[in-house]
């Protein structure tokens, strides 16, 4: 990486160690061009990215309005706290593992209706149904023609 001094493009490291209970790498860096010493902390970037909306505005990622929706959708359904818990941790992580600062709001929905597929059929076609916004009783006749298929 460049060099914070002098801003030559190469730097050596002289030291690494793992830092905050091996949360974290600490290198230590030398400048091959002026010989300043600086040091580098690495780690996993957990937190997660921001939203990007389908107007193209960006918000701040919503872990309440994501339970939400979903809980919204199992509503009177068998669907169990703690599944619905699993699913959006699984969501969750799978964002995290994607690694990007923003993701459209479009991917997320995709999750949800993947996880939901998986919990509950009825659920899945009310996410959808407010989700996809559709047009007419065709497209959700539809939607549920695509589930019947499937099984
Ligand atoms: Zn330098």
């Amino acid at each position: 990486m460049r060099c914070p001094f002098c801003s030559f493009q190469d730097t050596k490291v002289i030291d690494s160690r793992l830092v905050a209970e091996g949360d974290q790498v600490r290198r230590r860096r030398e400048c091959i061009e002026c010989g300043e010493r600086f040091t580098t902390f690495e780690g996993a970037e957990l937190v997660m990215p921001r939203l990007i909306k389908k107007d193209g505005s960006r918000q701040p990622f919503d872990d309440q309005k994501l339970k939400a929706g979903i809980l919204r959708a199992v509503e009177k359904r068998p669907v169990s706290v703690e599944d619905v818990e699993k699913a959006i941790l699984k969501i969750q992580s799978k964002i995290r593992a994607l690694g990007e600062r923003e993701i459209e709001s479009d991917v997320v929905g995709e999750m949800v209706m993947g996880a939901l597929n998986q919990l509950d059929q009825v659920a899945y076609v009310r996410f959808a149904s407010v989700y996809r916004r559709f047009q007419d009783v065709s497209d959700f006749s539809n939607e549920i023609e695509k589930l019947k298929s499937k099984n």
